[in-house]
């Protein structure tokens, strides 16, 4: 049985159902499995042609123990994760016309038309499976950038044993993104928007992480998290890159090249370890808009500390990619003393310069680029006019950084994420597009119910936020144990 430590190497190993319902480590680091599985060309190639849910069976069987449950449970876990997707092969590929063997894969026909949707679609279903065997109830913060919030309070929505607390940065979210949280009636769903962040949707994962710390309110409360700190959305996100693999090569063992719109790492790092787990890939492409914290760690080996942009690809105006730190474990040996080291290095001077060898190790099959808004916005404008075709900001900003760095990715094929459905981004596609109306693919039938429906959420104000919540969370803990008697 695979067990869980944190990559930080405080306490004792844990299992997977303990790794999923703590969500972060005790000592507040994150769960990495002690070794990943290894997979062989021969499975690859039987694997080729398989569904969505059905490679996904495959892969997470990999991961989840029989022990844990039972090979009916956990096809039933994942087609219900599934079956409220828009689309039947769940995540379809475009093959673009104006670029050669390039493809965009869309990862946004969720019900919350985001990539967020596929992580933790199977994530909720998993704490849920969790939650009824034990009988237990939790309270789920998370803090969002625009897409976790809405995915997370889509999937916690009506779930018994769930409480979900979704802290967005208030005015640097899109409209749209903020009423996807706002319009759920659901009595546990509990929107927080938060005026007043200096540094966006960092700033409230910094005040979870206290709450977290604080060991009597976490055990009163059952607090835990389906951020993407929690390791069950990273290794559900690995599913999609063996699945657009397959689409796309012609046979396997092809090298492709894959373009990731990137903040807090979750997505690459659940794509690095599909390749270090067999899936041939050759080039990671690290893409960051103007806030260039992974574009720095990749060419010039440091993470600094620096004020946020905001940026019209909002979702990834993130500072601190927490994921790279899980990363690492499986790049720099696992050598989680190091990795504890960099990180309070990282907390306390607010800079962390790699040594070249760590660099070496971990940049080896990857290449990264920042673009700016305006690229952005030429570059949604170009696609469209050129082949009809849609980009959000953020699919934009992968292609942007396939673009730039061409010369240096060779011919392989190209796979570049599309992360989210334009709809969610109106203003930017209008303005890109520079039309004040919306072409029919900028519009989503998800994104106009949401406009005729009460909005209903908590503001705060930053500076209070700690003590509101507490607050907030301890009356309605008192309200559910009323209501239970
Ligand atoms: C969250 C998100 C990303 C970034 O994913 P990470 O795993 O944080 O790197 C990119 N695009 C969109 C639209 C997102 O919502």
């Amino acid at each position: 049985m695979v067990k869980y430590i944190s990559n930080k190497g405080g306490g004792q190993g844990v299992d997977f159902e303990t790794a999923i319902l703590d969500g972060y480590a005790i000592d507040g680091g994150l769960y990495v499995p002690t070794h990943l599985p290894e997979i062989s060309m021969d499975q690859l190639r039987r694997w080729k042609n398989l569904s969505y849910t059905d490679l996904a069976f495959q892969i997470l069987s990999l991961f989840i123990d029989r022990s844990v449950m039972s090979e009916a449970e956990l096809k039933s876990l994942i087609s219900e994760a599934y079956a409220s997707f828009e689309q039947k092969d769940i995540i379809p590929l475009y093959k673009l016309k104006s670029r050669e063997d390039a493809y965009i894969m869309e990862l946004f026909y969720g019900p919350t038309i985001s990539f967020k949707d596929i992580g933790m679609a199977f994530l909720v279903n998993l704490v849920n499976f969790f939650l009824n065997r034990k009988d237990k109830r939790l309270s789920i913060i998370v803090a969002t950038t625009g897409d976790t919030g809405p995915a997370a309070a889509h999937f916690i929505a009506g779930k018994s044993n769930m409480d979900a607390w979704v802290l967005y940065p208030k005015g640097m979210i899109t409209e749209e993104q903020e009423r996807q949280m706002t319009t759920l009636q659901h009595a546990n769903i509990h929107p927080v928007g938060v005026s007043n962040c200096p540094d966006g949707g960092d700033d409230l994962d910094a005040v979870i992480s206290r709450l977290y710390a604080n060991k009597v309110f976490k055990e009163k409360l059952q607090l835990s998290s389906v951020n993407s700190l929690n390791w069950g959305r990273i290794m559900m996100q690995t599913v999609h890159y063996f699945f657009g693999y397959f689409r796309v090569v012609d046979a396997v063992g092809e090298e492709v090249n894959i373009a990731v719109p990137s903040g807090g790492f979750g997505n690459v790092c659940a794509g690095s370890l599909a390749r270090i787990m067999g899936l041939p890939i050759k080039t990671m492409i690290v893409a960051n808009n103007d806030n260039a914290c992974l574009h720095r760690i990749f060419s010039e080996g440091f993470l600094s500390k620096v004020a946020i942009f905001e940026t019209l690809s909002s979702a990834i105006d993130i500072l601190i990619p927490i994921n790279f730190w899980r990363y690492l474990y499986f790049t720099c040996g696992k050598d989680t003393e190091k990795i504890k080291t960099w990180i309070d290095t990282f907390e306390s001077e607010g800079l962390v310069r790699f040594d070249e060898k760590t660099f070496d190790l971990y940049s080896n099959g990857f290449l990264s680029h920042s673009s700016t808004d305006e690229d952005t916005l030429k570059l949604i404008k170009e696609i469209y006019e050129s082949e009809d075709y849609l980009l959000d900001p953020h699919g934009a900003v992968a292609l942007a950084a396939a673009d730039y760095l061409k010369d240096r990715l060779g011919k392989n094929k190209l796979i570049c994420l599309a992360t989210a459905h334009p709809a969610k981004f109106p203003a930017i596609i209008r303005k890109a597009l520079g039309t004040h109306d919306l072409p029919q693919k900028g519009t989503h039938p998800g994104i106009e119910r949401a406009k005729k429906l009460c909005q209903k959420t908590f503001t705060c104000d930053f500076e209070h936020l700690e003590t509101a919540l507490i607050h907030a969370m301890e009356s309605n803990l008192d309200l559910n144990v009323k209501n239970s008697h």
